[in-house]
This record gives structure tokens, sequence and C-alpha cells, in this order.
């Protein structure tokens, strides 16, 4: 689709900065206006992780004027092999601060806004309305829903990538000119069927592809160059270096970005949206406790292990009491309930006791402590 320039141009460019960009502002269909676009232009990153490491990296050397990043966590040995903003001495540091350091070495002629905060229905309408464009290097369907919805409600175009082992997909949503992510898929997949990277793993490559697509796509619109891909996924497959396009439609009963929409306002929750209704994520589980929500946690492991580790806050009612269902009298009617233990098999045993009991105010920990403690 053939779109005129999302930003136009600019401040002109000073000597310095001319010749720093001068091997592209020498393409003709790029040129100064071009360059100039993209000096004026703010894009915002959700993510600086696999595929945030290429995308702010190709932003940044691109030209792209000021660069916001959203990401709450700190760089771990383990996001080396495809984060590559990141290096050894930067293991254990915010990824926001990390980044913005390689990204002025690597331009100094770009703005850098850091957002080390975990974006959620509370902050999204805020941080994107300061910019033009958003992409998603994100890796969680929660997150996709709350960005596309956040980039619908203020119109604002929306780069999605995802990558799987060998599997990496793109595109660009844009209610205005054709479909948004709802319309593609209108309902979030069932939370046992998907996997993240940590499980499904990732060739740290892939990530590189897949990243240069969404800024390929990112450059394009706020240029106007070319044919920007909106009603397209873009699909690549790494093992046999195929590329594949996929058209897709605008749907017109779509819940937000249809003529009459059922959804004008983002979600209060987007965990609960995407999870299993009795599921909760110990990221979800840290930022109700960080916010101080009046909800019980409770422990329904045995009294030695809670006396090892415990999450705070929480209360121990072990399990036993749940089966004989002496723990009934203990519950609060008016308060959200959540429950866990080590992996978060008991307690969904004693979540369906609860829940049979009228207590359905309530949910349990996915993966239990265990994956609370690899927060
Ligand atoms: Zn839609």
């Amino acid at each position: 689709m053939k779109l005129s320039p999302l930003v136009n141009p600019g401040p002109t460019l000073s000597a310095d900065e001319l010749r720093r960009y001068s091997r592209q502002i020498v393409i003709p269909q790029f040129g100064l206006q071009g360059q100039e676009s993209l000096k004026n232009a703010k894009v915002l990153c959700i993510g600086a992780g696999g595929l945030g490491s290429p995308t702010l990296m190709y932003c940044a050397a691109a030209g792209v004027g000021t660069i916001g990043i959203v990401d709450f966590d700190s760089v771990d040995e383990s996001n080396l092999h495809r984060q590559i903003l990141f290096g050894q001495s930067d293991i254990g540091n915010l990824k926001v601060e990390a980044a913005r350091t390689k990204l002025i070495e690597t331009n100094p002629y770009v703005q850098v806004n850091t957002y080390p905060v975990r974006l959620d229905a509370s902050n999204a309408l805020q941080i994107f309305a300061e910019y033009d464009l958003i992409i998603d290097a994100t890796d969680n369907f929660a997150t996709r829903y709350l960005i596309n919805d956040a980039a619908v409600l203020l119109d604002k175009p929306y780069v999605w990538g995802s990558v799987n082992r060998f599997d990496g997909q793109a595109a660009i949503f844009w209610s205005a000119h054709g479909p948004c992510y709802r319309c593609v898929h209108p309902t979030p997949p069932a939370p046992e069927s998907v996997q993240n990277c940590a499980e499904a793993g990732v060739l740290g490559v892939l990530c590189a592809t897949v990243a240069s697509m969404q800024v390929n796509e990112a450059i394009k619109a706020i240029t106007g160059m070319g044919e920007v891909q909106v009603g397209q996924l873009i699909i690549y497959d790494a093992l046999d270096a195929g590329y594949s396009k996929i058209e897709v439609q605008k749907n017109p009963q779509c819940p937000i970005c249809s003529e009459n929409p059922t959804q004008t306002s983002l979600l209060d929750d987007y965990e609960l949206f995407c999870g299993s209704i009795n599921e909760i994520s110990a990221e979800a589980l840290q930022s109700k406790i960080e916010k101080g929500e009046d909800f019980i946690l409770i422990d329904v492991r045995e009294i030695e292990e809670f006396e090892q580790s415990r999450i705070p806050g929480s209360k121990l009612i072990p399990k036993s009491f749940f089966l004989d269902l002496t723990v009934l009298t203990e519950l609060p009617h008016d308060k959200e309930i959540i429950l866990h233990c080590r992996s978060g098999i008991r307690s969904a045993q004693c979540l369906e006791v609860i829940q049979r009991n009228g207590f359905t105010n309530s949910r349990h920990l996915r993966g239990g402590i265990l994956a609370w403690e690899k927060l």
C-alpha cells in the first residue's frame, strides 16, 4: 500500500549528519526528505530483548530522531546469544540504561527516552501519546493485545514481530488503513498452548531477520517510501530461507477498530484476558503487589517449605486445610484470593475446592514460587 509519509521532514540536517547518512540519502526514493522525516520521527520500542536489540540499533543508526524504550528487565547471561545490544559487562544492569548508552554511542544525534516500567493499561496510553509509531518487540500475548488496543485508540501504526525457534513473522497493523491485530487474532490462544522464548527456544540470528523486517516497515511508513505492508503477514522460515506473505483483512465486526466498536478503552487486565481466568503470572502478581492492590495471597505448601522461602505478604494455609474444608471459614468473601504452591499443582487443586464453595474471585499463581523466584 502506497501511503504518504507518516512524519513530515523536520529541521535541516547539520553537515556532520549529512556525512553520516550520506549512503542512504543518496538512494533516490529515500533522499534528503526521507532522512529529515526520520530525524523528525518518534518511535517507541516495547521490549529491549531479542527483537528489541536489532530494532533499536537500526532505528538509532538510521537516524530516527527520538527513540523510546520500554523495558523493566535487567540483562541476564542467557540473553546474550540474541540480545546483541548488550555485552558481558552489562549483566545485572537495567536493559533500558545499557541500551541508551549503546545507542548514543552508535549515534549521538538521536534522543533516547527510557521507561523502566512494565507496560500495562495504566501507563500505555500516556507513553504512546508521545510517539508516531509503536514497535512491538515483546514475546507475550497480553502485551500484544494491550499494544494493539492502545495503538488503535490513539490511531498509531503498530509494527508487530514474533519469533519462535526457526519461524519469524512481522506485520504492520494500522487501523486507519487496514486490519489491527485483533482483526487477525480476535481471541488469544489457550494459555497452555503458548510457549515463550525460554520454553520453546529461539535461533538468535532469526531475531535480527524479523527485527529488520519490522524496522524496514517502520522506515517506509515514516518516509512514505515503497509499499507499506498493511494487510499482510510477512512470514519467514529460517530452515528453508523462504519468505511468504499472507493477506489479512479488516474485520468489520472487530471489537476495537470497526466503525461501531464495542471496546472504546483499554481493558483493565490483559493478563486476565489472555490467561486462563484461573491463573495469574508471576509478573502480574508482582505488579499487583507493587501497586498495593487489596487481595489475599495464600501459600498452600507445608510449613517447612514456607520457612525456607516465601513471597512477601503471603499467608500459610497448607493444602490439607483446603481438602478437609476447614479453610472455608478463614477466607474473605470480599477480596480477591490468590493461591500459590511450589509449581502450581497443589494450588490448582486448592483453587478448585474454594471455587466449588463459592469463592469465585480467586486465581492461582502459574508456575508457583518457582516462577516467582525467576523474576
Ligand atoms: Zn481490528
